[in-house]
């Protein structure tokens, strides 16, 4: 069995303690983690601040070339490392190629993002008293990155916070989730090979409340970087003190399908959207507003495409739909779905668990208040509502905690402009999922889902500070 250590300051250290990993689909042990306390997460930070000036040093070229190796050499190993998630996170393995090649496309753009970051020439004589005089930002690196990660997708997520905080200068404390760690370890072993200075990359696994709550808190971290549940992500916020914060947080995210959409076309795409990764996505289809003219057709061909999905191992690449992160989460899952049923909902399809995979679930008649429709499910579920325009699927999908993507399917162009100015969501994708991302595209939400934004550029703008230089002549 596979005995992890730390890895601070450019070395692999041993811990006090260590947890046993098991995987969420088979119970059995896999790995031995280390659960670091505070002590050794100060060494990581310690390692990190030690490390700005070797980091801040680098050239954009060095740099863009450190991530362009890292890029080369998951994609070399793209079959181990989605084997890797498969075990850790119960991710059918074709869905774990996908992500790795998502990863991949990740660091790519972080190694460009790295060459074209630059201020500009600020016109000072255009206010009196400003005249004689040159003035230019640039942007430098903001110092120690906290980067602090969700199991869901273990290796782009924290690709999207190592990829931009490299490509800026910066030097990172990571903390992966405590399910999903073996995935952030083999990208520490990838930089090394890569050329990254010792003590620029620091991974440290233990409890969030402990390590977590130590990075956060920690003066000599500038910026904290989050990806996970609101709970956590809000509670960060209150304690970060003056450092800069970005948070990628939940949602419920809404689809909405108008009246004249063809439906066959659009049913494969809904359906991955759904239940891709066991819905344990933050852009996962939860909420399905349809107009009453399709709605009886979208209904039972979704549900229906629903109940085809390949449950199994998620090591066997047939598979289309395997276990949640946790029993909690499947238990969750479940008695979610039958305060759905005893508040009078239709379960069409779905509402069981099977060796202990929960079957893809498909709900009509679920009233906005109830946890499937109004709280984040990240489980195979999905509820359809029906109405009589599109102008009230706006109200309702507006009438969430959350606002991360939104997506309508309509023929009528002014609906789909009216979608775009009217939903108050970080994105709205006119003719598509609320799920899709690629990951250049500035990525975040609105109220609960979040503050700022991911997809490279974006974060690199977050992860460095602007400084005015004015030359008086
Ligand atoms: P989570 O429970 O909030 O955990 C996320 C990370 O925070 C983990 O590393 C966790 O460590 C750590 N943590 C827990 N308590 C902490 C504390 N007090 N201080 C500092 N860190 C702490 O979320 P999750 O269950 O892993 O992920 C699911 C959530 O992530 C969903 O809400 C999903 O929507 C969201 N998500 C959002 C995006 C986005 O881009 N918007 C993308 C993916 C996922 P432990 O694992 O040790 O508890």
């Amino acid at each position: 069995m596979d005995r992890k250590k730390l890895w601070i300051g450019g070395q692999w250290i041993e811990a006090k303690k260590y947890v046993q990993l098991r995987s969420p689909y088979s119970g059995e042990v896999i790995a031995e983690i280390p659960s670091a306390d505070l002590e050794e997460t100060e060494a990581a930070i310690a390692a990190a601040y030690e490390a700005r000036a070797s980091m801040a040093a680098l050239h954009a070229h060095e740099r863009a070339t450190i991530l362009e190796r890292l890029a080369l050499a998951i994609e070399k190993r793209s079959d181990e490392a989605a084997r890797l998630l498969a075990f850790e996170a119960a991710k059918p393995f074709t869905t774990a190629k996908a992500e790795v090649a998502r990863t991949v496309q990740t660091y790519k753009f972080a190694a460009e993002e790295a060459k074209r970051i630059h201020g500009e020439t600020i016109p000072l004589d255009a206010a009196p008293g400003g005249e004689n005089k040159l003035a230019y930002t640039v942007r430098e690196p903001i110092g120690v990155v906290g980067a602090i990660t969700p199991f869901n997708f273990p290796l782009n997520l924290v690709a999207h916070k190592v990829g931009p905080a490299i490509a800026a200068g910066n030097t990172i404390v990571l903390k992966p989730a405590s399910q999903t760690p073996l995935s952030a370890y083999l990208i520490a072993e990838l930089l090394d090979e890569a050329g990254l200075p010792s003590g620029a990359l620091n991974i440290v696994t233990g409890s969030g409340s402990v390590v977590g709550n130590r990075i956060v808190e920690d003066n000599r971290v500038s910026m904290i970087t989050f990806t996970g549940s609101p709970e956590v992500g809000i509670g960060i916020r209150s304690r970060a003190g003056l450092k800069r914060v970005t948070l990628e947080l939940g949602s419920n995210s809404a689809l909405l399908i108008d009246r004249g959409v063809d439906i066959d076309g659009i049913i494969n795409r809904c359906v991955t959207g759904a239940f891709s990764n066991q819905g344990q996505v933050c852009i996962s289809l939860q909420r399905i507003y349809t107009h009453e003219d399709v709605y009886d057709r979208f209904t039972a061909k979704f549900a229906e495409a629903a109940g085809r999905l390949k449950q199994g191992d998620p090591l066997d690449p047939a598979t289309e739909l395997s276990a949640l992160i946790s029993e909690g989460d499947t238990a969750r899952a479940m008695e979610w779905i039958d305060e759905a049923r005893e508040a009078g909902a239709t379960v069409v399809t779905g509402g069981t668990v099977q060796n202990g995979i929960v079957a893809p679930t498909v709900i009509t008649n679920a009233y906005a208040e109830l946890k499937v429709s109004c709280q984040e499910v990240f489980a195979p579920i999905a509820v359809i509502n029906k109405v009589s325009t599109m102008e009230e699927a706006f109200e309702l999908v507006n009438n969430s905690r959350y606002g991360l993507q939104a997506g309508i399917y309509t023929e009528n162009l002014r609906t789909a402009l009216d979608a775009a100015g009217k939903l108050h969501v970080g994105g709205v994708m006119i003719n598509d999922i609320p799920t899709f991302r690629v990951d250049h595209m500035p990525y975040g939400g609105v109220k609960e889902s979040g503050i700022g934004r991911e997809g490279i550029k974006y974060a690199v703008e977050e992860m460095t500070e602007l400084k005015l230089v004015v030359i008086n002549r």
